[in-house]
């Protein structure tokens, strides 16, 4: 097969010597794509040097490309309930999430709602996701077939309880250990997939399941944990009264070998600084999740107290209010500002490609517009919505545009989005806005 050619904008997110997030750019640029990699990123003008012809390119200069977007922190059977008028955490998990997830014990309602969720993402611009499924081992089968079949990066695991939830969303330790085994030796590894091992949180796991997911780990170097830690004030009152022998809610995790460099932590609003200075030393990741922490009340992440290469942005939908990382980035904004302090969007775009691909262990594969790298790609048309197309004509910098583009941009703003090299969904035209 002939190599895919397309000219466009360019924009591509790195981490400078400074430390500083910052753009790398081709106001006309091509992107060579063959094999599903990206094979040579460059100016145009170079194209044509280098004696090939611009016209075998396809014309894409209205829009940017930029790297596919990634969510570290996505809860794919609660799509269905966003939105959700509720209390806060614990509440809002008993009267919506254990009743979404206890639907998917149908595994053909599983493999539809996986296809949908998929769906749901690309749609937004996110071509690699680190995903909690159910407890039903099917549930994340379901999923990893259908990115199989897109070919697409994918995080999953399916989730471990065996207790304070409803019976149909617990499964004993043992033969939850077992499950996931199975499918850590059947799709870990396998074309794209990775394997996240998963208990959902310290309140539905025992000590007994927590132990087992840590031989697991430990039995499987390469797999990632996903968790959640320390969103909410009464969750953490209750780990206390689950664990009395924990000196505090990191160390319930810690005290089973989960707290080290394959973990990512959602939410870590609450810690303690001797919690958050020994998350940093075990090299374990944060996932900011600033639409689910706003939305469920949950309280503001201080992002400054978190080296940047610690922390991931994320979702979490259902919690959270949307899947679009750019939606996500304009919450991280918000809870930034209200603390006084500055979220640049340089660094929001960096966080959502870049960083996100190194917090997932995969920024060898994704997260860069770079020669070596899979072809996933966003192809962002910024006439959608008018909105912004107009504050994107009184723009007089790439800060400013980025910003635009953070704020305003939706879902029509999405033309394309391309998974290893193949176009895997065409935005509708839609010109109302
Ligand atoms: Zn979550």
């Amino acid at each position: 097969m002939g190599a895919l050619k397309l000219r466009s904008r360019l924009m591509s997110f790195v981490r400078n010597s400074d430390g500083a997030a910052a753009v790398e750019e081709q106001s006309d640029g091509v992107l060579v794509i063959e094999n599903g990699k990206i094979t040579a990123v460059m100016d145009a003008s170079d194209f044509e040097v280098k004696g090939n012809a611009l016209s075998e390119c396809e014309d894409l200069r209205s829009c940017i490309i930029f790297p596919g977007f990634i969510d570290t922190h996505v809860h794919m059977p609660q799509l269905g309930i966003l939105a959700s008028y509720s209390d806060q955490l614990l509440d809002w998990l008993e009267r919506y999430a254990f009743p979404a997830e206890t639907a998917f014990c149908d595994p053909a309602f599983a493999a539809a709602q996986a296809e949908h969720f998929l769906h749901r993402i690309i749609a937004l611009g996110t071509t690699c996701a680190q995903v909690f499924t159910t407890v039903h081992a099917h549930s994340c089968e379901s999923l990893f077939s259908a990115a199989e079949t897109k070919n697409m990066a994918l995080v999953a695991g399916k989730v471990m309880m065996d207790r304070n939830a409803p019976e149909q969303l617990t499964q004993p330790p043992v033969p939850c250990a077992r499950d996931c085994e199975e499918l850590i030796n059947r799709w870990h590894g396998k074309g794209r997939a990775r394997y996240a091992l998963t208990p959902r949180f310290a309140i539905t796991s025992s000590d007994e399941q927590l132990a087992l997911c840590g031989e697991l780990l430990q039995g499987h170097t390469d797999v990632l944990l996903q968790t959640h830690l320390s969103e909410n004030l009464q969750e953490i009152a209750e780990v206390g009264r689950l664990f009395p022998h924990a000196r505090d809610y990191l160390d319930v995790y810690e005290g089973h070998g989960l707290n080290c460099s394959d973990a990512t932590f959602a939410h870590s609003i609450h810690l303690s600084s001797n919690e958050r200075a020994r998350l940093l030393d075990a090299g374990a990741k944060i996932a900011f999740c600033p639409s689910s922490n706003l939305f469920l009340g949950s309280g503001f992440l201080d992002i400054q107290s978190i080296p940047r290469s610690h922390l991931s942005i994320a979702s979490d939908v259902g919690g959270g209010t949307g899947l679009s990382m750019l939606h996500t980035c304009v919450e991280a904004y918000k809870v930034a500002q209200a603390q006084g302090q500055r979220f640049h969007p340089f660094e929001a775009f960096y966080a959502i490609t870049a960083g996100n691909a190194s917090t997932l262990g995969l920024a060898d594969e994704i997260g860069q517009l770079k020669s070596g790298l899979s072809a996933d790609l966003v192809v962002f048309d910024p006439t959608k919505p008018s909105q912004l197309a107009g504050r994107l004509g009184t723009c007089v910098d790439l800060t400013e545009e980025l910003f635009a583009i953070m704020m305003l941009s939706d879902d029509r703003s999405i033309r394309r989005c391309y998974i290893s090299g193949e176009l895997v969904y065409e935005g509708t035209n839609q010109t109302w806005a």
